[in-house]
């Protein structure tokens, strides 16, 4: 395609946060400039919203990551309908089963001090001890638990990527043009980002910049003369089959160990931290067997003792967009680079949050201020400051 020479607003990333940040601000009547949405590999083969799990849960320690996860839940009843009237269609496909957050006696004050943000903000949490856990999901080995926490409602996971997608039809219908191209460099003059550099040798100039890149947004940050600590972290997934039947979709479940599993079908999905955790090489996709063998399966077995007799059915490895200050999102403005924004950093809970995060960068981008969460706590000024804000629900 033929690009302009001059976007208002140019998207660097058109996964999760790009295409959202594009769709809400193509949605916003009282926004009337041009969107360019720039990704640089439209088979998303190995963007992090499409090797998610796609849960989303209301079980944070922090009220802003409660509220964006929170709008997951309304926005999957409301967006059928608004594609509709564009004449597209998704179904979300949201499975509410829940999350359900296990904890032994030395971290059972973790969950019932998260619990009183959670009630604060309104959200469907159900503090169980061990009996009342055994009552209603039989199938667990509980003598090392004290607690759990279960989300009756607005919990589960949904089709992450298909949002994705509709996000960018609904947004190319109301006029966001998208290019697959890579940005390669970004031109300063003074406090603003004038050139985007594209690799095919295009340049557009640029009204805002919206670093949406995942992974990438310590390399996009670069380029702009800038830093940010976000940077790959690989995380392995696995698919089991168990022959016995447990009854019911197990909910989302971590163990205290870290490791979670969910029903997936008549499959189950899991996976969990690794022992080392650090930085990985951006093309790093290779399945990290030895994880499941030492620290998935028996963490499963010890839980779940149906689990004793699995099969290994699939896997897969993902990168998540880890934010090295404080595994949370960063959101907004530089605070020097006048027409700079971020929305990157998610750090593993970015699929339920995306939407409410695109609709707040669309808000910042059009009023200059939040107009429905207020996602200052998430902005860029912490960086600077090297003050992390510390969520302790972390997968
Ligand atoms: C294994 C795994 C499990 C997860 N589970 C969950 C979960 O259960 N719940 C949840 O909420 N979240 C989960 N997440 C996290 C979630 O997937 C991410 O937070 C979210 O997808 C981030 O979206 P994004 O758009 O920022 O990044 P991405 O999806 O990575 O997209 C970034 C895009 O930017 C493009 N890009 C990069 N550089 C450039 C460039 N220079 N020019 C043009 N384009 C560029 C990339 O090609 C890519 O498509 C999980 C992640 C992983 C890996």
């Amino acid at each position: 395609m033929t690009l302009k020479s001059h976007y208002d607003v140019v998207i660097i990333g058109g996964a999760a946060m790009g295409s959202s940040t594009a769709f809400f601000l193509a949605m916003n009547p009282d926004f009337d400039g041009s969107v360019l949405l720039v990704e640089r590999d439209t088979s998303f083969k190995h963007c992090s919203t499409a090797l998610s799990v796609a849960g989303v849960r209301n079980q944070f320690s922090k009220a802003v990551n409660i509220q964006l996860s929170q709008f997951a839940a309304q926005f999957f009843k409301e967006i059928p309908g608004i594609l509709g009237e564009l004449g597209e269609s998704y179904d979300p496909g949201f499975h509410e089963n829940g999350y359900l957050y296990l904890a032994n006696r030395q971290n059972a004050h973790v969950l019932r001090e998260n619990h009183v943000v959670q009630e604060a903000q309104g959200a469907d949490i159900h503090l169980l001890d061990a009996e009342a856990i055994a009552r209603k999901f039989p199938f667990f080995h509980l003598d090392d638990i004290e607690i759990g926490a279960f989300g009756a409602s607005g919990e589960g996971w949904y089709d992450a990527f298909g949002l994705m997608q509709a996000f960018r039809r609904a947004a190319r219908v109301k006029g966001v043009e998208s290019v697959e191209d890579e940005v390669v460099s970004l031109q300063r003059d003074g406090q603003r980002i004038s050139q985007v550099v594209l690799k095919s040798g295009a340049t557009v100039s640029a009204g805002r910049v919206v670093n949406a890149s995942g992974r990438h947004a310590g390399l996009i940050a670069e380029m702009a003369g800038t830093t940010v600590p976000i940077e790959p972290r690989k995380r392995s997934v696995f698919i089991i089959d168990c022959r016995a039947d447990l009854g019911q979709p197990l909910p989302l479940t971590i163990d205290p160990t870290g490791v979670f599993c969910r029903s997936e079908g008549k499959l189950f999905i899991t996976g969990g931290t690794p022992v080392v955790d650090g930085r990985s090489d951006f093309d790093d996709f290779e399945i990290d067997y030895s994880e499941f063998d030492e620290i998935v399966w028996p963490a499963l077995a010890h839980r779940i003792p149906a689990f004793e007799a699995i099969k290994l059915v699939d896997a897969w490895a993902g990168q998540y967009e880890y934010n090295a200050l404080d595994q949370n999102a960063v959101i907004g403005p530089h605070t020097e680079i006048e027409n700079f924004y971020f929305i990157a950093g998610f750090s593993g809970h970015g699929v339920q949050q995306c939407a409410a995060a695109g609709r707040g960068m669309s808000e910042m981008i059009t009023y200059g201020e939040y107009r429905t969460i207020d996602l200052h706590e998430l902005g860029y000024e912490r960086i600077v400051r090297g003050e992390p804000f510390t969520e302790k629900n972390v997968i």
